[in-house]
Parts: C-alpha cells; sequence; structure tokens
C-alpha cells in the first residue's frame, strides 16, 4: 500500500489512485522532480496537492502552485478549504490586509500550498520570502501547472512562464513537478528545457478520454445544426461552443437564447467584469452554456461539462483536444462534437499565410492544420487517430471485413456508423485539371467556387468575362452536385493534393506535387457520403428528458427525490460559502448518497468524493435530508 493512500481517502475521499497517479505521488514527496502528462481530467491536481500535504505534514513546509488564472484561484483554493487543507492565494484580487496576512502565514510556513501567477512568483519580493522560507528548511515543493504555457510551440504561449527557470537556477534544492495535458513531442521538449527539467522523471499517460463521444459533421448551417444538436442530447446541460471570432460568439449566443437556451458569451472583446460575471453563472449555476472564443476554458475544472462544441475548426490537433478535453471530466457520457467545411480549411489557410511570422513556423502550423484536416475527413475510428497523432496506439479492434482488424472504439461516429464511401477520384480529376487548365489560359489562378461552376459547365458572369466556358472541362462534371465536388475538394486540400494561395484577400487554388498522382490516377480519392447532418446518431444516448444530470440515470424514483433535494441543499451551501456547487460535491457523489439512502453517518463511510471533512461539516445536514 502506498503510504499517501490514507491522504486520499482521508482528505479527499476517494477510493484508489487511477492510473499513474500513485508513482507520481510517491516519487514527488520523496523529493523527485517531475513532468507530468495526462489528459484534462486525468487527476493531475491531486499529484502535487497530496505531496504537498504528505511534505508539510513531515515538516517540511510550503508548496508553491504555479497557475497562470488569477480569476480560478478562489475556487481553486476555496476547494482545498472545504476539503479541510490549509491553502491560499496570493493575486491583485485580495486587499492588501488579506495579502499582508497571507504573506505572514506563509512566512510563517502554515500554509500547505500557496497558489500564485508566474508575474508574481519571479517578483524579487517574492523570491526574498522564498528565500528566507528555504534557508529555515519550508519551502516544500514547487507545482507548475499548465507547464506547456512557457512553449511557443503550445496553443496558449505565455511569456512569464519562461522567468521560471530562476526557481531551478535559485532552489536548486527545492522538488519541482510540472503538469500539462499538451501531449506533443514538440511542446514536451520545449517545457523540459526551458523550465530545465532534464533531470525530471517524466510520466505519460494514456490520453484516451473513453467517456468523450468524438463527432465531426460536415458544417451545413452550422447554428441550426448546433441547436439541433443541443435539443437532441443535452437539453438543460452544460456546454461549450466554440468559435473563432468575436462577432460569431455574440450571434451565435443570441441564435441559443432566442431559441430559449441559457447561452452566454465569452470573449477577450467584452469587458473583464462582464467575463467574470458570465465565467462565474457557468461555474456555479447549472445547464449553461458558455459561446465563447479560445480565450476561454484553460483552467476551468467544472467537472459537469456534458459537450463542447466547435462551430469553426481549431488552429490543430493539440488546440481541438484541449478544447474537447474539457467535457466530461466527472468520467460521465460526454460530447465533442464539430461542424466543418471547406471555408474552415480556406480560413485556416489564410490565417497561416498572412501572419508576420517566420517561414519555418508557418511551415510547421501548416503540418498541424494538414494533421486535423486529415482526422476531420477521416473515415475511420477517430479517437484511434487522435491517440496516433499523439504518438499513442490505441487498443481496441475489430474485424472490418476479409480478416483485417480495424481500429475500432465504439464511440466515435465513425464507429458507431460507418459512413458509406463514396469513390470520388473522377470528381477530383475533373476538378484538378479545370484547376490546370484556368491557371493555363489566364495564367492566374481561382477559387473554389469559380472552379466548381466551370466543372458544372454553369454559365456565370465570371465565366462568361473570362471565357472558361471553352476550357475543354467546362461541364464534364455536370452530375456531380455542389456539394459533392465541394467534399472533394476539402479532401484533396486534406490529402495535399491541392493548396490553397492567399493573396490580396483571395483565395487561389493551385496544384501540388501530390496532385499528380491523382491525376494520373494512381491515387483514389475516397470520401465520406454526405450524411444528413440533422439525422439524429445511431446509438443516441436519448436519455429520459428528465434526468436532471447525467449522474442520476439510474436511480429509481425514490432515489431520485433525495438526489434532488440533496442538489437543492448543495446549492444553498454553494451560494453561502461563495464557491462552486461541484467544489462541494460533485453530482456523482449525491447520485451515490440518494442511492444508498443512508441512515447513519456510518452508511456515508466509504462513499466516493465523502471526505473526513465534509464528513463532518456535511454529514449530519445530508442524513437529515435522506430520512426526510
Ligand atoms: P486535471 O487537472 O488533470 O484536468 P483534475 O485534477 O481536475 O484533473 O481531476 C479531474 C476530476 O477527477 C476531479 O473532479 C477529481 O476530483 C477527480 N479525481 C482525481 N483523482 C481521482 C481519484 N483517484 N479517484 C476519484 N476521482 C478522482
Ligand atoms: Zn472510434
Amino acid at each position: 500500500m502506498s503510504d499517501h493512500l490514507p491522504i486520499l481517502r482521508e482528505i479527499f475521499g476517494y477510493e484508489a489512485f487511477r492510473g499513474p497517479q500513485q508513482a507520481i505521488i510517491d516519487h514527488v514527496a520523496a523529493g523527485g522532480d517531475a513532468l507530468v502528462l495526462m489528459p484534462t481530467g486525468g487527476g493531475k491536481s491531486l499529484c502535487y496537492q497530496i505531496p504537498a500535504i504528505a511534505r508539510q505534514r513531515a515538516g517540511q513546509g510550503v508548496t508553491v502552485v504555479v497557475s497562470p488564472l488569477i480569476a480560478l484561484m478562489h475556487d481553486q483554493v476555496g476547494a482545498l478549504h472545504e476539503a479541510g487543507v490549509e491553502a491560499a492565494f496570493l493575486n491583485s484580487t485580495l486587499s492588501s490586509e488579506e495579502a499582508y496576512d497571507t504573506e505572514r502565514r506563509l512566512m510563517r510556513g502554515e500554509i500547505t500550498l500557496v497558489y500564485a501567477a508566474p508575474e508574481r512568483v519571479t517578483t524579487a519580493r517574492f523570491l526574498a520570502q522564498l528565500d528566507s522560507l528555504n534557508e529555515r528548511g519550508l519551502l516544500s515543493l514547487f507545482a507548475i501547472d499548465e507547464a506547456h504555457c512557457v512553449s511557443q510551440w503550445g496553443h496558449d504561449f505565455r511569456p512569464e512562464y519562461r522567468g521560471l527557470a530562476v526557481l531551478h537556477e535559485r532552489f536548486a534544492n527545492v522538488p519541482r513537478i510540472a503538469l500539462t495535458a499538451t501531449a506533443d513531442a514538440l511542446t514536451r521538449a520545449d517545457i523540459v528545457e526551458r523550465l530545465q527539467l532534464q533531470e525530471a522523471r517524466q510520466f505519460v499517460s494514456s490520453f484516451d478520454r473513453p467517456n468523450i463521444r468524438y463527432t465531426i459533421v460536415e458544417k451545413k448551417d452550422a447554428s441550426t445544426q448546433l441547436l439541433r444538436f443541443i435539443e437532441r442530447e443535452h437539453a438543460n446541460e452544460a456546454g461549450v461552443v466554440y468559435c473563432q471570432s468575436r462577432k460569431r460568439v455574440e450571434e451565435v449566443a443570441e441564435q441559443l437564447v432566442q431559441a430559449g437556451i441559457r447561452a452566454l458569451p465569452y470573449h477577450a472583446g467584452l469587458p473583464a467584469e462582464l467575463r467574470q460575471k458570465h465565467q462565474n453563472e457557468f461555474l456555479r449555476e447549472e445547464g449553461v452554456v458558455m459561446v465563447a472564443t479560445i480565450a476561454f476554458g484553460m483552467g476551468i475544472d467544472k467537472p459537469d461539462v456534458r459537450f463542447v462544441a466547435h462551430l469553426d475548426m481549431p488552429k490543430n490537433i493539440e488546440g481541438y483536444y484541449q478544447e474537447t478535453g474539457r467535457a466530461g471530466r466527472d468520467s460521465l457520457p460526454s460530447d465533442a462534437w464539430m461542424a466543418y467545411g471547406l471555408q474552415d480549411v480556406v480560413n485556416q489557410r489564410r490565417m497561416i499565410d498572412e501572419s508576420p511570422a517566420a517561414e519555418e513556423f508557418k511551415q510547421v502550423m501548416r503540418g498541424k492544420l494538414d494533421a486535423l484536416l486529415a482526422l476531420a475527413e477521416a473515415t475511420d475510428c477517430r479517437r484511434a487517430r487522435l491517440l496516433g497523432y499523439f504518438g499513442e496506439a490505441y487498443g481496441g479492434q475489430q474485424e472490418g471485413g476479409g480478416g483485417i482488424y480495424m481500429p475500432y472504439c465504439g464511440n466515435c461516429d465513425n464507429c458507431m456508423e460507418p459512413p458509406q464511401i463514396w469513390d470520388g477520384t473522377d470528381a477530383a480529376r475533373k476538378l484538378l485539371s479545370t484547376v490546370y487548365r484556368c491557371q493555363q489560359a489566364s495564367r492566374s489562378g481561382f477559387g473554389a467556387a469559380h472552379t466548381m461552376d466551370i466543372v458544372r459547365g454553369k454559365l456565370t458572369d465570371k465565366v462568361k468575362q473570362r471565357g472558361h466556358e471553352s476550357l475543354s472541362t467546362f461541364g464534364v462534371g455536370a452530375d456531380y452536385s455542389e456539394q459533392q465536388l465541394r467534399a472533394v475538394l476539402r479532401q484533396l486540400i486534406a490529402m495535399g493534393a491541392l493548396n490553397v494561395r492567399s493573396e490580396e484577400g483571395f483565395n487561389t487554388l493551385e496544384l501540388t506535387e501530390g496532385s499528380r498522382a491523382v491525376l494520373r490516377g494512381e491515387q483514389s480519392v475516397l470520401l465520406r457520403e454526405s450524411v444528413a447532418a440533422d439525422k439524429p446518431t445511431r446509438g443516441s444516448r436519448s436519455k429520459s428528458r428528465n434526468a436532471p444530470s447525467a449522474a442520476a440515470t439510474h436511480l429509481d424514483p425514490e432515489a431520485m427525490v433525495r438526489f434532488i433535494n440533496l442538489k437543492a441543499w448543495r446549492a444553498e451551501v454553494a451560494r453561502e460559502h461563495n464557491l462552486p456547487a461541484y467544489v462541494i460535491f460533485h453530482d456523482a457523489t449525491l447520485a451515490a448518497i440518494a442511492h444508498a439512502a443512508p441512515q447513519s453517518l456510518d452508511d456515508l463511510q466509504g462513499i466516493s468524493g465523502l471526505g473526513t471533512k465534509k464528513l463532518e461539516a456535511y454529514g449530519a445536514d445530508v442524513l437529515r435530508l435522506c430520512q426526510a
């Protein structure tokens, strides 16, 4: 048995460690350095909180937690207080008396975990305080959360993180643990170098999130598709909708509100107080849908986010995976849903082309975008593809016919309903030769719409103006619908057989090295038959509309009444303590209590999420509610 299991049980009320938690905790508590790569929801917080508690109990003093998000520190620390742990934060939201008081307790080494942002940790004043603690043997551990912020290859680069190298230089004797949910090799190498973690042991977990169902649909009318998806699968549940621009965020939030959904906008253009207010509502109230740019989400540890939807395509798989990972931290069934179309591809390409970055950097960005396109166009298991991208082989397989085994997870759109495959090779060749002929005839490139018009034989003004009706490919694809050709173009771009070039605000198509194999008929272009996007997915979870929570679907009617009462009580307590409800108890804990129908405090022992402090503070109330 690990020395630290009693802390897990007593303080956090959990029965067993998850995955590599125990190995990490043992290593760090014993004074080792660690780099922890674990997906969102994997349980990273305990990896430094338990060593912090163990080392404080052993008289080794304070753990400093470096966290980038001041706005979340209050709730993080509140959650530790609820569990009976001495924790505090230092940031600009404190009054000077509060800050002074916290510093005094800190200097006495009484605090177990102190949270601060990197820009604070690296001030001369704070470093001097740490010196003083360290001289007295009361500086126990540094935990660097969201460590990918140190890397420009990550998606949340924060220059302040670079300054954290000082921790190693100045406090070489103090162990460090760095944690991130970003897994790609480039970012990882950068973290090691920038934070000087060459000696640290690396703990890399499986990045699979089996409770998240991945679905990518073809974008038609994105907001209507989104609305259907929410109404059908997630009525009254919390979710996040990501859009590319502030304007889109506002529009979509408005549309959802019109449709009776509690949606709130969040983007960097809103005043800070309003952003904070919306974030608080999302965290503290039930069933709120946050419509946001990627400015929202890092560090949000709300466990019952039931879906993450992308209305626009992100920049790369790292971003997509990080954002979708915010769904279902509580391990209950959740959805990652994305609508994707040709315009997304074109926009993302343009943003890269037009950015002022160095060509070498753009090349990396294009490669990352291509990998995401390939995921979106994939006809096989999405999960296997995602994990493959992070260098992880997915174990699940199923015979795909003819004795060939295919990756199979059973919980993504392609596994649940294998797409009809359509042979688009002929259409692809017609499109590519049209691109070629236009270029030859007019000595300039043309966009997707014009190219498709020629292939379909549409006599538009532009076609006439350019004399393109005389091209030999004019009308050769009259049988294809625009939707089909659009899908073929997307696929060609995803395959790298066609390039989108952006110049002076125009997007033109151009052939690549990869075009040749398709033109010569050496490579076929297979794509998914467009499925009607608003058809319900087979095996849709279609839970009963009355179930108030994904955690409570299996409760009998009497237990359901207890669950509902417990939730109402929890809401009151949360309001009194000025904390989100899930910090008091998770839905799953309330559901377990409701199911157990406890008659005595003893009956509450061993319920997951019910530690000693919470039992003491809330046990009597909970019993009374259950007996009522
Ligand atoms: P991360 O920071 O990796 O995204 P968290 O630390 O927020 O994940 O943990 C995700 C959820 O899992 C939290 O609600 C946490 O309480 C819970 N959790 C973590 N470890 C365990 C465990 N060993 N047993 C049960 N629940 C756990
Ligand atoms: Zn799958």
